[in-house]
């Protein structure tokens, strides 16, 4: 069984939950005597989770120390199927050792800073949480094959900035064709833009960008994903090319999300890759936060109606009028056009979604 098999049809719990809280809320069900009195787990250690592989969780203990190691764990029974993925903090208790054979077991997760959740589309009720706590979205666009599309640049926009995640935007195969007119689509965001000067990608420039964070790396597949992730991390080994002939069925490692240690000379940081993930799920995203990413014009639309969309036909929008009395700069007039196609892009969702 996958990890994305593991968790499915349930929504990421936000709360701070482990096996005494459970224990501790009165639940008609929980009249089986229990044999034998579980510890209180004041004992556990935190640990981050790498990777989940067929209900085996691997956890870092001790980061960054001497006794960093990694320990494979199980989760307890308790948690029942509360999801837990790539990049939570979890509560590890038993056999912490990590060595060879040795189980430890998951009894409960920190709470998390953020969450990234996939969807097949957006009229997937059934969101699966798949990224933990990341602070950045690094998305990846090749120039050219695949085509570029500002559409789907977008949508990871809108996915991060609800997130409140900062995005990132890396254009590969510049070889093949210039970009400059796909960033132009950006140019109101303030988004941070590698691209490859003279063929070669700015390694360093990006790795140094990743340094202090936890970075999710999203693409569509064929961009050239893990080809960067793996000349950043070295050691990660990504297939590239044609994932699928590696096993002929799209279950080799490297299907699956995980989290992979950047280091360089300037410190470390948390490359977070995510393969065959195409999108992520626009259900659950709250217009407020991406209008909430553009201070300056969230300034201004707190003179807007109750409920206005802040798209080009909303009555009596503030930003419009203010746009019309020519109080925006260019620049303030490039960001009002990006806000709204990002606003246009949950609009659009919102309109393909039955019963929403
Ligand atoms: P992924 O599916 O996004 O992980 O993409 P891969 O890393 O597997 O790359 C897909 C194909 O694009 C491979 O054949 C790579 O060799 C090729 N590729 C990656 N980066 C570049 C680039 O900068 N220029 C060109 N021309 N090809 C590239
Ligand atoms: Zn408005």
């Amino acid at each position: 069984m996958s990890w994305l098999d593991d968790s499915d049809d349930l929504d990421g719990d936000f709360e701070d939950f482990d096996e005494s809280s459970i224990r501790s809320r009165p639940n008609p069900k929980a009249n089986r005597p229990r044999t034998k009195r579980r510890p209180a787990h004041e004992d556990a250690q935190i640990g981050r989770v790498l990777g989940v592989d067929r209900g085996r969780y691997s956890v870092m203990l001790d980061e960054g120390t001497e006794t960093e190691r990694m320990v494979t764990t199980t989760r307890a029974r308790d948690l029942k199927r509360m999801q837990i993925v790539t990049g939570d903090q979890a509560r590890v208790v038993g056999d912490v050792s990590g060595d060879d054979g040795t189980l430890g077991r998951i009894v409960g997760i920190v709470e998390r800073s953020s969450l990234l959740r996939r969807s097949a589309d957006d009229t997937d009720q059934v969101e699966r949480v798949i990224v933990a706590n990341a602070d950045q979205m690094l998305i990846v666009v090749a120039a050219a094959d695949p085509e570029p599309r500002a559409r789907l640049v977008d949508r990871y926009l809108v996915a991060a900035l609800d997130a409140g995640v900062r995005p990132l935007l890396v254009v590969t195969k510049t070889d093949l064709a210039d970009p400059t007119a796909f960033l132009a689509h950006f140019d109101g965001l303030g988004l941070e833009v590698f691209t490859s000067a003279q063929d070669v990608m700015p390694i360093d420039r990006i790795g140094a960008a990743l340094v202090g964070h936890s970075t999710v790396f999203v693409g569509h597949s064929g961009v050239g994903k893990s080809t960067l992730v793996n000349a950043l991390v070295p050691s990660a080994g990504r297939a590239t090319g044609h994932v699928n002939q590696v096993t002929g069925r799209g279950r080799h490692t490297s299907s699956s999300t995980v989290s992979l240690r950047y280091e360089s000379a300037l410190g470390t940081g948390w490359v977070i890759d995510t393969p065959g993930v195409r999108s992520f799920g626009l259900g659950h995203v709250d217009p407020a936060n991406i209008l909430a990413a553009f201070t300056e014009l969230a300034a201004i639309a707190e003179n807007c109606p109750r409920g206005c969309t802040h798209l080009a036909d909303a009555p009596d929008c503030a930003l419009i009028e203010a746009a019309e009395r020519g109080e925006l700069s260019e620049t303030g007039l490039a960001r009002l056009d990006s806000l709204q196609r990002l606003l246009q892009t949950f609009a659009d969702k919102a309109e393909n979604t039955p019963g929403r």
